[in-house]
């Protein structure tokens, strides 16, 4: 009987190695950096396995890090208390985030700064948008993105990420940035993020839980995906310059058919709860840590992200630069 010998291809290392279709490389990892109001703040995270919150004095402490490990850049979160039904914190020039994007930029060019733009992390209720009684008024809400979007850049931000997902937001941003002069800076929206449970360590870390409800009504439900490639397509023709795509492991198919149908980069976020569940399993000793990571990471990237969030990023690149797995 005649039959196809592809084990032919899998005998050596060698041959193997020749012919992977799919090969990681430290530059595409974005590491999560928290950005902590206060001063002299160097927390390494529970809820996070060690995942630093820093105070812009501390910075440098943890650039090092990043530097060493050669990776593409950092996305950065505020953490404040300064909390109002606003969220006037964020728009403030000497805030957190302008802070550290200010010393991040001068500490290196080659490090690329992603500004997280959301309300969530600086209302006193937790959403992520402005409220109308309990309600989120999204065209009010849009305006103050382009604001905070607006100061990230003039701050120096290198690319600007609202992960709101109110309607309209990328074309409101984008018009506000071009009438200020930043036609260069790239708009990455987190355009398909689904309502996750898998997002909750994140949540503990930036303080940033809502105080009632959920965010079903703006997050999108994850049973689907053709909803996910609208929202990606709605983007994309506002202006996305690329695109966001979270939770990661359980929108591998959508990041595959995302791939297939637009002809646009696109970012996976590996989320906090993703990195958990495999710190955790980890530390059980139930699974071999180094060797998961680096094949998460593969499998996000063959499915099609061209670069990847994750929390995993300097250890990742440790392993890729440092030694054969
Ligand atoms: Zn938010």
């Amino acid at each position: 009987m005649e039959f196809k010998r592809l084990r032919r291809l899998r005998q050596t290392k060698a041959l193997r190695e020749l012919f992977y279709e799919t090969r990681l490389y430290s530059k595409e990892f974005i590491f999560p950096l928290f950005i902590d109001d206060g001063k002299n703040v160097f927390e390494r995270m529970p809820q996070l396995d060690g995942i630093v919150k820093v105070s812009v004095d501390r910075l440098h402490e943890i650039l090092d890090e990043i530097k060493k490990a050669d990776i593409g850049g950092v996305i950065l979160f505020g953490v404040t208390s300064q909390k109002d039904e606003m969220g006037s914190y964020a728009t403030k020039d000497d805030g957190a985030v302008q802070q550290a994007i200010r010393k991040i930029k001068e500490y290196s060019k080659d490090i690329l700064v992603f500004a997280d733009v959301c309300l969530c992390e600086y209302t006193s209720h937790g959403h992520c948008g402005i409220l109308k009684g309990e309600k989120i008024d999204n065209d009010k809400t849009i305006e103050v993105l382009s604001e905070i979007a607006l100061s990230y850049a003039k701050a120096g931000a290198d690319i600007i990420c609202p992960s709101d997902m109110m309607d309209g937001r990328v074309a409101t941003i984008r018009e506000k940035l071009d009438s200020h002069g930043f036609v260069y800076t790239p708009i990455i929206p987190y355009s398909a993020k689904f309502a996750s449970s898998l997002y909750a360590p994140f949540r503990d870390v930036a303080n940033s839980r809502p105080a009632f409800g959920d965010r079903k009504s703006y997050q999108m439900p994850y049973q689907n995906k053709r909803e996910a490639l609208r929202e990606i397509e709605a983007d994309i023709l506002e202006g996305a310059d690329a695109v966001i795509i979270k939770p990661a492991l359980t929108s591998l198919d959508v990041i595959s058919t995302a791939k297939e149908k637009f002809n646009i980069p696109i970012i996976a976020y590996n989320v906090s709860g993703e990195y958990a569940m495999v710190k955790s399993a980890g530390k059980l000793g139930l699974l071999n840590e180094e060797e998961v990571i680096i094949e998460i990471l593969t499998a996000m990237k063959r499915a099609g992200a061209d670069a990847i969030i994750t929390y995993h990023a300097l250890e990742a690149a440790k392993i890729l630069n440092g030694k054969e797995l």
